[in-house]
């Protein structure tokens, strides 16, 4: 057992008070899905993806990182393919809300004053949003008003020159950046055993009609399960996109959690 770990869970609870109790360290809590990634990435990109998003960052900043939620809001068809898919495991908003709404109560109980959300994967967005303001409501009747919450996804932070530097031949939008040149780009530079880029299947973008319709038809849903193709994706432009994200999410930080 670590004495320093940057992840919450590998501390002594004593060691974890010592650093939580004032109210001073921030608690960056990860939130993912279990989410089909195509043929050629296994199904937790979005929670591999914002945890070691929030580990680069907590080390710098003099954070800890929470575990992360690995399950999330329904897969979209027009942002994940859909919810439909074999093995995208997903949880019913009301769920999700009332999990994340009781962690947020605890860090608080713990002495945590700040908290920054890490979001991985687009469809929790909302729901996300919904557990901090009734959290943050319920520790008001509590008498708590100092907590702050901040949330991002790291995909945010790329700017304009970066997006060109890494679609020179046009960039399809995050939208339906599922599975695609950004998710496949930043494994490939972290976990390239997990990569087999030579499942991936090369596919126009998908375009879809500008309405949505339930049950979702699967035929708007590329075959591969991707949104866009993953085949101009490389390791490179992975630390490009890791070194772009991480520096932004410092800076935000350091803005918004003053030391
Ligand atoms: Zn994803
Ligand atoms: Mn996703």
């Amino acid at each position: 057992m670590p004495e320093q770990s940057v992840f919450a869970a590998e501390l002594s609870w004593a060691d974890y008070d010592a650093r939580v109790r004032g109210g001073d360290t921030p608690i960056l809590l990860p939130i993912g899905s279990m989410e089909q990634h195509g043929h050629h990435m296994p199904m937790n990109v979005d929670v591999l993806l914002p945890v070691e998003f929030a580990r680069r960052v907590a080390s710098r900043i003099g954070a800890l990182v929470a575990p992360p939620f690995t399950y999330g809001y329904k897969s979209h068809q027009k942002s994940g393919g859909g919810n439909h898919l074999p093995g995208t495991t997903s949880l019913d908003g009301a769920t999700l809300v009332a999990a994340l709404r009781d962690v947020l109560k605890e860090f608080a109980r713990h002495g945590v004053r700040r908290i920054c959300l890490f979001n991985g994967h687009f469809e929790n967005s909302w729901f996300i949003i919904e557990g901090i303001d009734l959290a943050l409501r319920e520790l008001k009747w509590s008498g708590i008003d100092d907590m702050k919450v901040v949330v991002l996804s790291y995909w945010d932070f790329v700017d304009k020159d970066t997006i060109n530097r890494l679609y020179p031949k046009g960039f399809p939008g995050w939208e339906i950046e599922h599975g695609g040149v950004l998710e496949t780009s930043l494994m490939l530079a972290l976990y390239p055993e997990q990569v087999r880029l030579e499942r991936a299947i090369d596919h126009a973008p998908a375009s879809f009609p500008p309405y949505d319709v339930y049950p979702p038809k699967p035929e708007w849903t590329p075959a591969s399960g991707t949104l866009s193709s993953p085949k101009e994706a490389s390791a490179e432009k992975g630390e490009i996109l890791l070194q772009v994200c991480a520096d932004g999410i410092v800076k935000a930080l350091e803005t918004e959690f003053p030391r």
